[in-house]
């Protein structure tokens, strides 16, 4: 087991309680730029340890408890650490004996720097976009979490949106509006929190194969189609290269044009830039770096972001 206590770049390296599993129940809220709710965090080693230590940056925490096996929730007493303009703050809390999960209900910060809210004339259609960027240390900014490559757990989430529009997660995601913007998730993997991923917008999906297909505003899903049309045979090289492709889906969300890189490899779900639709899919070859990542990366990952050339 990797040494966590030598992540610099995390506070919950030195936590003596570990996490294996996470509920997220998120609003979104377009108009204020925030995301408030609630993160459940279900332990790995209750009873063990007196305290559980995560990171987080310019959260405002509203509530902590503590849940025992039977669910009852009783408040948590916790302390944020000094901040750190970078690495944020450690937050501590206290776990009683019996504390089998930890509920964080909190709220994000308009400048939270793992989202990027965008106006409708930022995208090609209508609507206004979220979506998150949380590599490296990003996570901590809208999910306070153990937000440490060397640390993985298993996710699931409740998000709510405004009804005509579709949220995506690096999870099992779904392919239609649900009627009431509320949407779930699950991710039965363990991975680390640069992985947590999260979209909302005026999204339709069209289906390559039966493992593979396309997100994108209208305006651009018929031209993403036409350009990935060969993701399904991608696949199947990588798997003749590395072996059996662990996500079930492989999925391409194509975002707006104003998203600031080339690809994010998110589980299930890699976020692609507009820029590589050229019409002749001669940079469809970005798919295949993201690709990759689905095992050099996201199976197979540096503890700590110093090894960071081993992703
Ligand atoms: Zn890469």
């Amino acid at each position: 087991m990797a040494n966590l206590l030598s992540d610099p770049h995390s506070h919950a390296g030195r936590s003596p309680a570990r996490v294996q599993h996470l509920a997220l129940d998120l609003v979104v809220d377009f108009d204020a730029r925030t995301l408030h709710g609630r993160a459940t965090w279900q332990l790995a080693n209750p009873g063990t340890a007196p305290e559980l230590v995560l990171d987080s940056r310019n959260l405002d925490l509203e509530a902590v408890a503590q849940l025992d096996a039977a669910g009852t929730a009783t408040p948590a007493a916790f302390a944020l650490g000094p901040a750190d303009a970078t690495l944020g703050q450690a937050l501590t809390i206290a776990l009683a004996p019996g504390t089998v999960a930890v509920q964080i209900a909190y709220r994000t910060r308009p400048a939270a720097a793992a989202l990027q809210w965008l106006q409708p004339g930022q995208t090609a259609g209508t609507a206004p976009f979220l979506f998150t960027q949380s590599q490296a240390i990003l996570a901590r900014t809208w999910l306070p979490c153990p937000d440490s490559p060397g640390i993985r757990f298993t996710y699931e989430a409740t998000v709510q949106v405004p009804p005509h529009l579709l949220a995506l997660m690096s999870a099992e995601n779904p392919q239609r509006l649900a009627s009431d913007g509320r949407y779930r998730f699950r991710m039965a993997q363990p991975i680390p929190a640069y992985l947590m991923a999260l979209a909302v917008g005026d999204l339709q999906f069209a289906a390559l194969s039966g493992r593979t297909g396309i997100y994108a505003e209208p305006a651009s899903l018929a031209a993403a189609v036409h350009e990935f049309v060969d993701l399904d045979a991608m696949v199947a090289a990588a798997e003749q290269l590395y072996g059996p492709y662990a996500w079930e889906r492989y999925d391409l969300l194509v975002l707006p044009p104003s998203f600031p890189f080339g690809g994010m490899e998110n589980p299930c779900l890699t976020f692609v830039t507009p820029t590589i639709i050229t019409g002749d899919r001669s940079l469809t070859s970005l798919v295949a770096h993201e690709l990759a990542h689905s095992w050099s990366g996201n199976l197979v990952t540096n503890a700590t972001w110093n090894d960071f050339w081993l992703n």
